[in-house]
């Protein structure tokens, strides 16, 4: 994400995108000294792709691991980078990429920087998640992954998203297909897409698209989507958005 105001990156989660996103700022010249990464949780898929992040092998560079929010079920946040580049899974260990790494727990909910807005809230997801929402000069865009809702869409998730000018929402299931995986931390297409409606979101991109779904599903899903709540878009790799 390019904030207007700097053109300063700020990253949500490193999963295997991440790797696209470094090759694309060293090759654009793109330098800033610092960057910040929030994460929504640490499950395998949001950040396996930090080993191959190339920005985080520059010694010039500090990068901030940043993970927000009362009640999250962190231990020792800088264990989890560390251990997932043990000699038994990757060949550089944490501490030789180069980068200075700064690993932030914050115990908080809201967070001002610079006069950007970020807030995070807590999400049903096996062993925790949280969402994220960032306000900047009177734009906003609301990120909610990796999220439960149960039987029906959770009211203090909808006032999160309030009229978000862009809201990124998971469905990784059909509703069919939700009924037999209750409990896998997940949400339905139809959900997302309550979610949008009642919060007043101006665009919503459904995200998190389950491994077993493939093109021609998705875009069949997407145009049903569609119907209901016509600026729907199902996110692709690479995708770039202004609002
Ligand atoms: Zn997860
Ligand atoms: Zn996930």
């Amino acid at each position: 994400m390019i904030t207007r105001d700097n053109g300063r990156v700020a990253i949500i989660d490193a999963g295997t995108g991440i790797r696209q996103l470094g090759i694309d700022l060293v090759k654009n010249g793109f330098h800033q000294n610092e960057l910040f990464i929030g994460f929504t949780h640490f499950h395998w898929d949001h950040i396996q792709g930090f080993p191959f992040f190339e920005p985080a092998y520059d010694p010039n560079m500090v990068i901030n691991i940043l993970a927000m929010g009362k009640d999250s079920e962190i231990k020792n946040l800088e264990e989890i980078f560390k251990g997932q580049m043990k000699p038994e899974y990757f060949p550089v260990p944490l501490q030789n990429m180069g980068a200075k790494f700064n690993f932030l727990q914050l115990e908080q909910n809201v967070l001002d920087i610079k006069g950007a807005k970020v807030k995070v809230i807590k999400q049903n997801h096996p062993g925790v998640s949280f969402g994220y929402r960032l306000e900047d000069q009177g734009k906003s865009f609301v990120f909610c992954t990796d999220i439960e809702h149960g039987n029906s869409v959770q009211q203090d998730i909808v006032d999160f998203c309030k009229n978000a000018d862009l809201l990124v929402h998971e469905a990784q299931y059909t509703t069919e297909q939700l009924k037999t995986n209750s409990g896998r931390g997940h949400s339905s297409y139809d959900q997302a897409i309550e979610v949008a409606e009642r919060a007043g979101a101006k665009k919503l991109i459904i995200t998190h698209h389950d491994p077993g779904h493939d093109d021609a599903f998705l875009t069949e899903r997407e145009k049903e989507c569609q119907k209901r709540f016509s600026n729907c878009v199902f996110a692709r790799d690479r995708m770039e958005i202004t609002i």
